[in-house]
């Protein structure tokens, strides 16, 4: 696979523009990698098509390589189709908020009802759980305990009464009791069946929930979509909660859900624990999505033949004292952009970390230092001496980016000190490659 990979990005690597042909053999990497993270075939069919077509003609930005320029394409898609942002729980307007969960056995909803209501809790809700699990005893007994656990009022009425009369009563406690939210488990099967849907049917048309969450294991493969949709028809969810992300699951039915569903994610189970939920970052998802694949280490392979040619380059400028605005503004853009590739991508190794604000930061600067940069005439930027030596000319170059002449001096010495930050580099380094700026 990496072969593959590597021949594929390596010959995208050359181009200056993404095209339909060129795009080819990187896309179905990463179709490939979609659907080793156990992404829906058809899912991964329509997101090809879109992220191609969104793709193609894309021009490429100067310092950054269309290779890389796909990935961020992709990412920023993946991101997009889990939803973009964090989506909230909604809450009733007036007392109680209810939220149905259901989902197949085993899932993880019992779990998940405690957990729900231990989240809830800490944010200052007042919560109650109803055990509808009337098919295993069982069921009902690790509700309780788990109600106990988490300090929160349990509603059971044993296995003898139908879950939506349980579903009644509960709620009618519930308002008795005040409290703001009420979270009912329902029973799974091992594979979805008319009775559980009749049954699910029923008791939603008994609650009237605000929140109708289907709980989905993350080690759902390739059937995510058809449970999915099946669920949304049928039932009408409101959103999922991905649990066992904790595992070594790829995470590929986060993808799934919205596309087939339109609902969002709105929260994952991480571990067995009652602290272990979390709101859903699709940001994050796509990150570990993309990283299961071997398009993450690409990205990595990409930075490092990048940094070897353009060390080269550098090399010959700076034995010569020749590295200039040009190279200023290409070296900085690069590092912006992968900075920001970083943050939608997840970590990359070797980067370190990287915090949004510093860069916000780092984008911003370069956003200053190219306005410097675009009003120099050609000969300024080849030749910083020009600059360094004339007053006039910083000015002129101050008044037509709208920066004042300090930050112009500023940029000129800062030009001075890489040269002999490189300089020195290169002599300890003795003809070895340049290392990354961020060094
Ligand atoms: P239900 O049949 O859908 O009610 O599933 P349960 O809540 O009974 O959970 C089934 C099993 O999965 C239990 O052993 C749970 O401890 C476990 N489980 C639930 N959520 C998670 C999770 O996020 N991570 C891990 N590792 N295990 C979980
Ligand atoms: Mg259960």
């Amino acid at each position: 696979l990496t072969s593959g990979l590597e021949a594929a990005w390596t010959k995208l690597k050359g181009e200056d523009v993404l095209t339909k042909e060129n795009i080819v053999e990187p896309m179905r990497d990463i179709r490939r990698a979609l659907l080793e993270a156990d992404v829906s075939l058809p899912v991964v069919k329509r997101f090809i098509q879109s992220v191609s077509e969104e793709a193609v003609g894309t021009g490429v930005i100067k310092g950054v390589r269309p290779d890389q320029q796909l990935v961020k394409i992709v990412s920023d898609e993946l991101v997009k189709l889990m939803g973009g942002e964090v989506s909230e729980l909604v809450f009733a307007k007036s007392a109680p908020t209810v939220i149905l969960l259901a989902g197949l056995q085993g899932v993880g909803k019992t779990t998940v009802s405690a957990k729900l209501a231990f989240y809830l809790k800490k944010q200052g809700k007042s919560c109650m759980l109803i055990a509808g699990d009337v098919y295993r005893p069982a069921a009902i007994d690790q509700l309780v305990i788990l109600g106990k656990q988490v300090d929160v009022p349990v509603y059971a009425a044993g296995t003898q009464i139908k879950p939506a009369v349980i579903a009644r009563q509960g709620l009618a406690e519930a308002r008795k009791k005040n409290v703001d939210v009420v979270i009912m488990d329902t029973a799974g099967r091992l594979e979805i069946d008319k009775a559980m849907m009749d049954e699910l049917k029923e008791v939603k048309r008994v609650l009237n929930p605000t929140e109708v969450l289907l709980v989905v294991d993350a080690m759902t493969g390739q059937e995510a979509a058809a449970l999915v949709t099946t669920f949304n028809v049928e039932i009408g969810i409101t959103g999922a909660i991905l649990t066992k992300l904790d595992g070594d699951s790829r995470g590929g039915a986060a993808l799934t859900v919205k596309e087939v569903s339109g609902k969002p994610i709105k929260l994952v189970g991480r571990g067995e624990r009652m602290e272990d939920l979390e709101p859903f970052y699709p940001d994050r998802m796509a990150g570990r999505i993309l990283g299961m694949g071997d398009v993450l280490s690409f990205v990595e392979k990409a930075q490092e033949v990048m940094r070897q040619e353009e060390a080269e380059d550098l090399q010959k400028k700076i034995k010569s004292a020749k590295f200039d605005f040009n190279d200023f503004l290409k070296q900085t853009r690069t590092v912006a952009k992968m900075g920001s590739m970083a943050r939608v991508v997840g970590m990359i190794p070797g980067m370190g970390k990287i915090t949004p604000a510093q860069i916000r930061e780092a984008e911003k600067n370069v956003k200053i230092m190219e306005a410097m940069i675009e009003v120099m005439t050609p000969e300024e930027r080849e030749n910083p001496e020009l600059l360094a030596e004339s007053p006039p000319r910083r000015r002129r170059v101050a008044q037509g980016s709208g920066k004042t002449e300090q930050q112009v001096s500023q940029l000129v010495a800062q030009l001075f000190q890489m040269r002999v930050r490189m300089k020195n580099l290169m002599g300890v380094m003795e003809g070895g490659s340049l290392p990354s700026m961020e060094n």
